[in-house]
C-alpha cells in the first residue's frame, strides 16, 4: 500500500489506483530527446530543432532551458547552426534543403518511422499506388506522404473512406499506417479495404509501432476495473489520445487527458474506489509522478501497477552522435 506520510493523521479516503504498464516514454521518443542533448552537449547551444521533437510541452520546455530553439520551419535556422528533425519524420524536401544550404543536420525520426518510409519506397519503386492509414496533418503523416511525388500516395482517415475515396484504376495497390493509431480502429479499416481490394498489398509487419500497441493493451486491462482513467499526455499527441480513446471504448465509464498534474481536476475522483492512470509515449514518468502528488492532496492511494509487457527495445544514436569529435 502506498500511503502519504500523514495520510492517515489526516483521514484521507481511500483510492484505488491502476498503475497501467507499460506506460510513458517509447524507445523513438528517449532517443530522439538524448540526440538534441547530446547536441546541445557537443556543439554547445543554441541548437535548433524543427518542430517539437515529441509532443510534450513539459519536455520541449525543459530542452528549452538546456538551449534548444524551436522553430516551425527550415528557414527561421541559421546557417552555421545545428538544427535536429522531430521524431515524427519529416518529408524528403526538408533533409533536401538543409543539404542544399550545406546546414549541420540530425534526425531524429524514430526508425520505426522510417521502417515505414522505405516500405512506401518499395511499394513507389514496384509500381504501386499506396493508401496511408493515418491522421490528416499530424506531422508524421505529411513527413510519410512528404517521401513520395505528390499524387502516388492517398490517405484514408476512417473505415468509410476505405470503402469509397477514388483510388487510381489499373495499378497495384498497397497499404502502409502511422505508426500511432488505435490498433481497433485501424484493423477495421483495413478489413474494409481488403473487402474492396482483396488483392491490396499488406505491411510484411505491422506498421503500428511496439509501443503504441503495448501502451493501447495496457490500458484494456485495466479499463473495466477503473471508473476513471487519467491519462498524462499532450492534446496534439497521437498516441496519448488513442489512450483516451480506448479506455473508454474498453469499459472505463470516463477519461481524461492531462498535461500536468495540477490540470487533474479532483473533483473527478470523488467517491470512485479506483481510478486508472497511464501515460502517452511522449509524456515522461515525471508527470506521472505528479498526477499522483496530485491525487494524494485529496486520498490515501493504493497503487496497483498492471503491466501486461515488458519493454526492453532501444534505438542507437545516429552515427555522428556515437563518436566523439567536431562535425
Ligand atoms: S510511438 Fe512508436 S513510432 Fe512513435 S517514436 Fe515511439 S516507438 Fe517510435
Amino acid at each position: 500500500m502506498d500511503l502519504h506520510p500523514d495520510a492517515h493523521e489526516r483521514n484521507l479516503p481511500r483510492l484505488n489506483v491502476l498503475l497501467a504498464g507499460p506506460r510513458g516514454f517509447c524507445a523513438g521518443v528517449d532517443r530522439a530527446i538524448k540526440i538534441v542533448e547530446e547536441a546541445i552537449r557537443r556543439y554547445g547551444a543554441p541548437v535548433y530543432v524543427r518542430h517539437e521533437i515529441v509532443h510534450n510541452r513539459f519536455v520541449v520546455e525543459s530542452l528549452e532551458r538546456q538551449g534548444a530553439i524551436f522553430v516551425e520551419e527550415l528557414d527561421e535556422v541559421p546557417d552555421d547552426a545545428p538544427v535536429v528533425f522531430s521524431a515524427h519524420g519529416v518529408p524528403k524536401s526538408v533533409p533536401a534543403e538543409a543539404s542544399r544550404r550545406k546546414l549541420f543536420y540530425l534526425d531524429a525520426t524514430c526508425p520505426l518511422v522510417s521502417k515505414v518510409h522505405r516500405e512506401a519506397e518499395q511499394h513507389f519503386t514496384r509500381g504501386r499506388h499506396i493508401l496511408l492509414i493515418g491522421h490528416a496533418g499530424h506531422p508524421e503523416v505529411v513527413g510519410t506522404m512528404g517521401q513520395l511525388p505528390e499524387g502516388t500516395v492517398t490517405l484514408i482517415e476512417d473505415a468509410a473512406q476505405a470503402r469509397t475515396a477514388p483510388v487510381p484504376g489499373g495499378v497495384p495497390l498497397a497499404f502502409i499506417t502511422q505508426t500511432t493509431l488505435s490498433v481497433d480502429d485501424t484493423t477495421d479499416i483495413v478489413a474494409a479495404l481488403r473487402e474492396r481490394f482483396p488483392e491490396i498489398h499488406a505491411p510484411a509487419k505491422e506498421d503500428i509501432c511496439y509501443a503504441t500497441t503495448n501502451r493501447q493493451a495496457a490500458v484494456k486491462a485495466i479499463a473495466n476495473r477503473a471508473e476513471l482513467m487519467v491519462v498524462v499526455g499532450a492534446p496534439n499527441s497521437s498516441n496519448s489520445l488513442r489512450l483516451v480513446e480506448v479506455a473508454e471504448r474498453a469499459g472505463c465509464p470516463r477519461a481524461v487527458m492531462v498535461q500536468r498534474g495540477r490540470d487533474l481536476d479532483l473533483s473527478l475522483a470523488e467517491g470512485l474506489a479506483t481510478i486508472g492512470v497511464t501515460a502517452g509515449a511522449s509524456a515522461p514518468e515525471v508527470l506521472v509522478e505528479e498526477v499522483l502528488t496530485r491525487l494524494r492532496e485529496r486520498f490515501t492511494l493504493v497503487i496497483e501497477e498492471v503491466v501486461v509487457a515488458e519493454e526492453t527495445i532501444t534505438f542507437k544514436l545516429p552515427g555522428a552522435l556515437q563518436t566523439e569529435g567536431a562535425r
